[in-house]
């Protein structure tokens, strides 16, 4: 027997509970993982409140970050005892996840854990720190480098945007800093901003092209915000669109690319190929000192993560969520 957070449809739409289920529930798969850690991230907070629509299949165990050990495989590349991390690939949302004391899925999804974290620390980072990597690697592919100038990093107090400024401040950019909650200065300072702009400044309808600032940009909102960060960015820079805080529209004109050559990259965490994800958590191994995540996180238990999952909707969760399964 196995506890694990269920979502399942009812007349109502869907609800999401605390359960203790049968091993033989466990879906297909060729590697048995004891799940040492989870997290919560901005989809599972979704999947678990039904606000949209990430639950492909009922019921669902949520959670698209996990980490453990594995208990049983028959996958050539692991073996009873290996640490694994796996993030996306549709976990949590159409394959059981990792809010569970197991997993059971395809042994392709996972990588072995980072010998420069332990489980707890690599979910401290999880999707949002692993998409945040995947985003400064976009903005060095095009040739985005601190000389270049100010990066912009919006939804800054979430889980992508701190671990955005975090890994721009130890490449040595300098980093400004979108948010809506200016109680968070401090933090955010801690974390390599070097200034903060108040959110509202870029989530209504603004200019086609404004004053060119941004060298470059993380951006984790989406909509209006991104449109505005665009008609920002300086001739030749790039915006790398992670997220969709403010909502999924881009209501904004081509002239940022057709007059000032700006590259808006778009970034997808759950379908990319291994030797990226490896790449991105060597990257993250090599710049995130362990002892810096703590500070972006907070630790909770399986049975508190459901009620969590309402305050990190409501853009009242700081940085990061662990859940501990242990
Ligand atoms: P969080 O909820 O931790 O952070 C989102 C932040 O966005 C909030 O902390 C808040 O920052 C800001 N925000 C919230 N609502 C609004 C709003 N209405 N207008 C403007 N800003 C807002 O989420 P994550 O950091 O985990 O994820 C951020 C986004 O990235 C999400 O949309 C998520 O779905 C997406 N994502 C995409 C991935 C991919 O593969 N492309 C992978 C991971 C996440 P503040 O209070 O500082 O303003």
């Amino acid at each position: 027997m196995f506890k694990a957070i269920l979502i399942d449809k009812t007349d109502n739409g869907q609800q999401a509970t605390l359960e203790t289920l049968d091993e033989a529930r466990l879906p297909d798969g060729d590697v048995t993982v004891r799940v040492e850690c989870s997290t919560l991230n901005y989809k599972d907070a979704l999947a678990i409140t039904g606000k949209g629509s990430v639950v492909r299949e009922f019921p669902m165990v949520p959670g698209i970050d996990l980490a453990g050990t594995v208990e049983a495989s028959s996958h050539p590349d692991y073996r009873p005892g290996d640490a694994v991390v796996l993030n996306g690939w549709g976990v949590g949302e159409k394959h059981w996840g990792g809010l569970a004391e197991k997993a059971r899925l395809s042994g392709d999804w996972l990588i072995p854990r980072p010998a420069a974290f332990n489980a707890r620390q690599c979910m401290a980072i999880g999707t949002a720190g692993y998409t945040a990597m995947l985003s400064v690697m976009a903005l060095e592919r095009q040739g985005v480098t601190p000389e270049s100038g100010e990066i912009l990093v919006t939804g800054a107090s979430g889980g992508v945007g701190s671990y955005a400024i975090t890994l721009l401040n130890r490449l040595g950019y300098a980093v400004v800093a979108s948010t809506g909650r200016p109680e968070e200065a401090d933090y955010l300072k801690s974390l390599g901003a070097q200034e903060l702009i108040d959110r509202r400044t870029l989530s209504d309808p603004g200019r086609p092209l404004a004053r060119e600032r941004w060298a470059g940009a993380v951006d984790a909102v989406g909509s209006y915000t991104l449109a505005n960060v665009l008609a920002a960015t300086r001739y030749g820079g790039a915006v790398a669109a992670c997220g969709l805080a403010q909502g999924m529209d881009l209501p904004a004109t081509v002239a940022p690319f057709i007059l000032r050559g700006v590259t808006l990259a778009g970034i997808d965490s759950v379908m990319q190929p291994r030797e990226v994800r490896l790449e991105a958590w060597r990257r993250l191994g090599e710049l995130l000192p362990a002892e810096s995540l703590d500070a972006i996180t907070r630790t909770i238990g399986l049975d508190e993560a459901i009620a969590q999952a309402d305050e990190l909707l409501a853009g009242r969760v700081r940085g990061r969520l662990v859940v501990t399964l242990d």
